[in-house]
């Protein structure tokens, strides 16, 4: 290893994904959808560390949505689960005590959210209790050996046992699922990563990943509503409509499908790997596509990308750290 590849390694840090950690490239799900989606925003995120200050609103209700299921599937109880959520909405409360409008209006929209979806979702998906076992929640990898000098990180959101052996579960949040964008999760490198993951630390084939959707409402606070009568209201929208809110889409991983996906990564980790060791201008390596900008909304990395690293954008940044990282 030359010398300035050491320091260009130890400048960017270690078991951070997208950089190097004792020779192997570590990468995880969110580290490759940046990637793939843009090299430059990639660059921003994980070797610059920057992530915008305002607040990531679709962030906020993902990790709490993630925490009441978490809890619900650990415990099969709804009342621990709201409880769970409650606590993190007020912790969340105390740390940002004074929010403008739009945000104050955002949360009590996130709140509504995850603390009305779930008793819905429960009685939605009754049959679980009888039909699946809980292996594990939460299940993290970390230093997983993906192939050579490739390492994987992240975390599989649920892991159970059916009738037909383990299964892999994934949730998300949306606020829309196309058609388009269910067809494309077998391709989806999650898709292999993540029975890989739960097979090595389980030593039992993973066959199948669900891909758990919750849908957000579009519904919004009327005027003068009190913030307990809009979750009421939440609550209510997401019991009548299940249908509406509550989708699973299950992709089987058959070894074709996961060896035609892993080939996939292989080159996005060459790429990956003869960008870190380029000596030229990472802002050139690390080129922009413009394509991506406004993939899925407006890129937060715009005013970056337009404007440059000067002192007035730079302050609509912070660094991030890493605490969200899969
Ligand atoms: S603004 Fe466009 S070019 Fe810049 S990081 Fe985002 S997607 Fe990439």
């Amino acid at each position: 290893m030359t010398t300035r590849l050491q320091t260009m390694l130890e400048r960017l840090g270690s078991k951070k994904s997208g950089t190097m950690s004792a020779g192997n490239l570590v990468v995880s799900p969110s580290w490759i959808d940046y990637f793939c989606a843009c090299k430059r925003k990639a660059y921003w995120k994980y070797n610059r560390r920057l992530v915008p200050r305002k607040i990531a609103w679709n962030l906020v209700i993902g990790t709490w949505a993630h925490l009441a299921l978490e809890v619900y599937y650990r415990d099969w109880d709804i009342d621990s689960a709201l409880q769970a959520v409650r606590a993190a909405i007020k912790e969340f409360r105390c740390q940002h005590p004074h929010l403008d409008v739009y945000d104050e209006n955002q949360f009590h929209l996130a709140s509504a959210i995850v603390l009305g979806f779930l008793t819905a979702y429960a009685q939605y998906y009754c049959w679980e209790q009888e039909k699946w076992w809980v292996v594990a929640t939460e299940v993290k990898f970390d230093g997983m050996r993906l192939m050579p000098r490739v390492q994987a990180k992240g975390r599989v959101d649920l892991l159970v046992e059916g009738p037909r052996g383990l299964v892999a579960v994934e949730h998300k949040t949306r606020s829309m699922i196309t058609g388009g964008y269910l067809q494309a999760l077998p391709m989806a490198y999650q898709s292999a990563l993540y029975p890989i993951a739960a097979e090595r630390k389980f030593d039992l084939p993973v066959h199948k990943i669900i891909y758990n959707f919750i849908r957000k409402p579009n519904i919004r606070q009327r005027k003068n509503e009190e913030p307990a009568d809009f979750i009421r209201r939440v609550r209510q929208d997401y019991s009548d409509r299940p249908q509406e809110y509550f989708y699973r889409e299950v992709v089987r991983m058959t070894g074709r499908r996961r060896r035609q996906t892993l080939d996939g990564l292989t080159q996005v980790c060459k790429e990956a790997r003869s960008k870190l060791r380029a000596t030229e201008d990472p802002l050139v390596a690390y080129y922009r596509e413009p394509t991506a900008c406004t993939m899925y909304g407006i890129c937060e990395y715009m005013p970056l990308c337009l404007r440059g690293e000067r002192s007035s954008v730079m302050a609509m940044y912070m660094t991030d750290k890493g605490e969200t990282e899969e």
